[in-house]
């Protein structure tokens, strides 16, 4: 079966590829696929985002003639503190869309004075699949930790730096450990774990 991945963020290819290691898938991107598809992502919830990224790439698929099915998902950090804030608005928390270093600012200007135990917070990431037929599997998942006072790590992106997973002793941030530990506890790993055995169990040839 051929998977159009509804993100042209490699990153996200890379884990989704190895973590649905179906016999028989086939994954590309949407650029692979000749397909392009941008739509405005302006639901209030990273699952109705999550649809709508879904929707339009199967719509650009059957556009162009092709039989696939499709993955898209949508993440971002909830920050307690903060009413769940920078939540679906997290790529665009500064102002300009992917500005990771901006968005990292603001985010511990937001939190300025604010003390340690209530930094709380957590990633999340949404997956909504839809088959061949268009039937949808959706799966979540979460990593809970704090935010930080100053960045640390280089590895990661977005918010990494400044979040520490209450896993691996609460001490580091999500970019001071490897792309595999972070696989192995982080919110988009859990997230594919678990859409990984929904499909096992209801998509036929799986
Ligand atoms: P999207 O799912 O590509 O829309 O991502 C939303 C935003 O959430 C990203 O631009 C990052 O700022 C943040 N984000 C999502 N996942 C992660 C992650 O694994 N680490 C750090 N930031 C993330």
């Amino acid at each position: 079966m051929k998977v159009v991945i509804a993100t042209n963020n490699a990153h996200k290819v890379e884990e989704i590829k190895t973590a649905l290691d179906f016999e028989g898938w086939e994954f590309c991107t949407l650029r692979e696929a000749g397909l392009s598809s941008d739509p405005a992502e302006d639901a209030d919830t990273f699952l109705g985002n999550a649809r709508i990224k879904a929707q339009a790439a199967r719509e650009a698929a059957l556009a162009a003639g092709m039989t696939c099915a499709v993955l898209a998902d949508d993440s971002g950090i909830e920050v307690d503190a903060l009413g769940g804030a920078p939540g679906v608005y997290s790529s665009r928390y500064a102002g300009v869309d992917g500005d990771d270093a901006a968005n990292n600012a603001k985010l511990l200007r937001e939190l300025e004075g604010v003390p340690d135990e209530e930094r709380t917070g957590r990633f999340v990431c949404t997956l909504v699949f839809l088959d061949e037929t268009g039937a949808e599997t959706c799966a979540r998942g979460t990593i809970e930790g704090r935010i930080g006072y100053a960045e640390a790590g280089s590895g990661g992106f977005g918010y990494d730096p400044l979040f520490i997973p209450d896993c691996f002793g609460g001490e580091v941030t999500l970019a001071q450990v490897s792309q595999s530990e972070k696989n192995g506890v982080s919110h988009r790993g859990n997230a594919l774990r678990e859409l990984k055995a929904l499909l096992g169990a209801h998509v036929p040839g799986v």
